[in-house]
């Protein structure tokens, strides 16, 4: 058996994790079990497969390292934001036929996270409205063209753009230069929904296996799992391991690097000054390559998010890195208290686009959403289960892209993103 690399942690000390409504914990995996297909990863994309897959009739296995959303789905800025990393190369790469496809796929995960919320009654806080802000005048011009393709595509969803004299209606701060506001975004609890979707797969019949790392994966016509106390055979078999695995690093070696984002969360807000801050509960993005996000949490607390590292390890102090950049956006919470301060791993994949294919015919990848994947992964989780069904059209559109690897090791293709980031927060300066 292969060394046991992992250690099986518990949720990282976020709000989420203190404000989780499920406290539902799964088995490891025990001896053997044998199903229609593995999953490996609790986190957005492996539940969203599993569910599809689960709905659809399949007998399914969730392998998860630690627990389910403990990854980046379960620590994230909660912002719901339609469209997929990398979708301008994904074009350029097809041509402009696949344009309305990518469209559709753009609002897709949106269109199941609503779903799922109301037919098996997740309470995740889910909130429609959703802010892109400028700073400079070429990021206002860039959202005019948004809102003139959603306008010219008849989006269905309301959507304003916002002037600089209108700001003060919207936002409680003069650091930004307007920006575009659409209704069909928004924001959610990221863990409470992903642990409501788990327990709506495990609801059809799916199982769950928690503090099991998966160690190797045997390829063959019945694939297996194998973790140190157990293995799955499956028919096929999926990675959802996103910044977080280690595995298939023959194939998968290079293509996703994890870089590090840091979210605090403020004391609870009484309601006149979150008013004043963000009268229409509006999440918040700004279009910088090393951006900043904010938005408020369901209890009026600010959970501002930002800074990124290559390193995938935490700043010493996520606290003093992060509240300097929240004040200089938001003066007026000087004072208030800070009552969690976490991070994660987000997948980057160097053109954006979310890599996903197969390793061999019956086990498939999905990872790197790039820093956009609450919305993605959903439609990801979809995309795998067609898969796993012999419908390959969209994965396809995925898989045909061309990705550059680092082929030196993640050590120093993360000081080689790092630097390439740094080229980006020049460009974000200038
Ligand atoms: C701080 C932060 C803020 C973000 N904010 C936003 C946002 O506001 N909006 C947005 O759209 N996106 C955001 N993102 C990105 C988004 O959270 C991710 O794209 C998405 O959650 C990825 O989901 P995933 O399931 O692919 O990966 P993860 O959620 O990371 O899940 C991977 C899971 O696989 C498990 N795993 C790994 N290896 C193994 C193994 N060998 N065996 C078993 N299990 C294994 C891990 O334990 C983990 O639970 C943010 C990310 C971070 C880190």
């Amino acid at each position: 058996m292969p060394p046991n690399r992992y250690q099986q942690q518990e949720h990282c000390p976020s709000y989420y994790a203190a404000t989780a409504n499920d406290l539902s914990r799964y088995p490891m995996l025990n001896g053997a079990r044998k199903v229609d297909v593995c999953v490996v990863g609790a986190g957005f994309s492996g539940i969203a497969t599993a569910l599809t897959l689960a709905e659809r009739g399949y007998k399914v296995a969730v392998v998860e390292a630690n627990r389910v959303g403990w990854g980046a789905s379960g620590r994230n800025g909660g912002q719901l934001i339609g469209g997929i990393s990398g979708e301008s190369t994904l074009i350029a790469h097809h041509g402009e036929q696949v344009a309305d496809a990518v469209w559709a796929m753009r609002w897709r995960g949106h269109d199941i996270i609503h779903e799922r919320v109301s037919k098996y009654d997740i309470q995740c806080d889910l909130k429609s409205g959703y802010m892109d802000v400028a700073i400079k005048p070429r990021h206002m011009r860039a959202m005019e063209q948004e809102y003139a393709e959603l306008q010219r595509r008849k989006f269905p969803h309301p959507c304003r753009l916002v002037e600089k004299h209108q700001m003060s209606e919207v936002l409680g701060t003069d650091a930004y230069i307007g920006g575009l506001i659409n209704h069909y975004n928004g924001h959610l609890h990221p863990l409470n929904l992903c642990k409501g979707e788990a327990a709506a797969a495990v609801s059809l019949g799916a199982e769950i296996f928690e503090q099991s790392p998966v160690l190797d994966i045997q390829h063959g016509s019945t694939p297996r799992v194998i973790t140190a106390t157990g293995h799955v055979d499956a028919d096929a078999v999926v990675l959802a391991g996103n910044a977080y695995h280690a595995l298939e690093r023959g194939k998968l070696s290079g293509l996703v690097f994890p870089a590090g984002s840091f979210i605090v969360a403020t004391e609870p807000l009484d309601e006149d000054f979150a008013r004043q801050i963000n009268p229409l509960d509006l999440a918040v993005c700004d279009p910088n390559y090393v951006l900043d996000y904010f938005r408020l949490s369901a209890d009026r607390r600010l959970l501002f998010g930002g800074r990124c590292n290559y390193s995938g390890r935490e700043p010493r102090d996520i606290t003093a890195s992060i509240v300097p950049r929240m004040l200089k956006i938001l003066p007026q919470l000087k004072g208030k208290r800070i009552d969690y301060a976490w991070g994660g791993n987000i997948g980057i994949v160097i053109n954006r686009v979310p890599a996903m294919g197969r390793i061999s015919s019956n086990v498939f990848y999905t990872q790197g959403y790039s820093g956009h994947g609450v919305n993605f992964t959903h439609v990801a989780g979809e995309i795998m289960a067609d898969a796993v069904g012999g419908t390959l059209e969209q994965l396809d559109l995925f898989e045909k892209v061309r990705h550059h690897r680092f082929p030196l090791g993640q050590a120093l293709g993360s000081q080689l993103v790092a630097l390439g980031m740094l080229y980006y927060r020049l460009r974000d300066w200038l």
